[in-house]
């Protein structure tokens, strides 16, 4: 099928697509295009016009300042998953950027395209949710910043006004002693995954847990944070039975759906089965203050 007819608006800077998309009712912003443009050939989506932002140069970057790292919302996949200030500081952002589909599509694909696209299948959301990240949305004549905590409300919806776009995305670089993996279920490399857990954990020099991130891809409507397992590996030192514990209490905390991937169940049996690998993937990987990590499983 093709698209249904609309408007095409070339931007030249943030200001001009935030006046756009307030401009006409319906219009989309067009990034990537990597999940817009199926939506739209299969008239699954049909905008009274398209705000194109790649050619806004200047929302494409990833730097470091005040304790955070600020990547652009043009940001490709595939820059931020190689870049060397996101592998030093927030490594768990370049291996989740590894889960998302091919390379040719990371090319393409945007960090704030994914966010506000807000698969809760997708990698980016639950990343940004475990790594504590705020989302910095334009709209015409207003900034707001947006915890990612809140911004994530509904399957493909999100805080975001219709006049608003996400400009930046800021995440806090991560502690030194982290170590970060993603453990992903997915019938074929590249697929979306039917459950993902992304985990980010502090220890001390000594072994104990000082801090424990936890988040779930592909769990319900919306990305998880599982806050009680988190609690349980706080503060502990990381043996067999707080590992266990943790496990059960991300299990506990999902509340999948069921469709033709996969039942709910399964979908909750393996939160749990991947939890276990993702936290001994982090266990076995480098810390943060080593340089990069060498990544988790895949
Ligand atoms: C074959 C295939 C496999 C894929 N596999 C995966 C996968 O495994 N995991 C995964 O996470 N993704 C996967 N994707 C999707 C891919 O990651 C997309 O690139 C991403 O979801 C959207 O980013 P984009 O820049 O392409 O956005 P677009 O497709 O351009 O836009 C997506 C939506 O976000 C909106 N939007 C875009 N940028 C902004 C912005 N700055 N502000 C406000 N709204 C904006 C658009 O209006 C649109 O509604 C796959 C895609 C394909 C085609």
């Amino acid at each position: 099928m093709k698209a249904a007819a609309f408007d095409y608006i070339r931007a030249s800077s943030a200001d001009e697509a935030v006046q756009a998309l307030a401009a006409h009712e319906d219009a989309k912003i067009l990034a990537g295009g990597q999940s817009l443009v199926p939506l739209l050939n299969m008239r699954l989506a049909r905008p009274s016009a398209l705000v194109d932002i790649n050619p806004i140069h200047d929302l494409a970057y990833v730097r470091r300042s005040n304790g955070q790292l600020a990547i652009g919302a043009l940001t490709r996949h595939r820059t931020a998953e190689t870049s060397d200030l996101v592998r030093q500081h927030a490594p768990l952002l370049a291996e989740a950027l590894r889960h998302v589909g091919h390379v040719t599509i990371r090319n393409r694909g945007t960090i704030g395209g994914s966010a506000a696209h807000a698969d809760p299948a997708a990698e980016l959301p639950a990343t940004l949710l475990a790594l504590d990240a705020q989302l910095v949305v334009r709209g015409s004549g207003r900034e707001r910043v947006i915890p990612a905590g809140e911004f994530f409300r509904g399957y493909l919806q999100t805080a975001l006004e219709p006049d608003e776009m996400v400009a930046e995305i800021r995440i806090p670089v991560l502690p030194e002693g982290t170590r970060c993996a993603v453990a992903e279920l997915a019938r074929r490399s590249g697929d979306f995954a039917l459950v993902a857990i992304f985990t980010a954990l502090t220890l001390e020099p000594g072994g104990l847990c000082r801090d424990a991130r936890i988040a779930v891809a592909g769990a319900g409507e919306v990305p998880v944070r599982a806050t009680a397992a988190e609690a349980i590996l706080a503060g502990s030192t990381l043996d067999e039975d707080v590992i266990s514990g943790a496990a059960i209490a991300v299990a506990r905390a999902v509340d999948p759906p069921s469709d033709i991937h996969a039942p709910a169940g399964y979908r909750r049996e393996m939160a749990s089965v991947l939890t276990r690998r993702a936290i001994g993937s982090a266990l076995s990987t480098q810390r943060v203050s080593d340089g990069h990590p060498d990544g988790g499983a895949r």
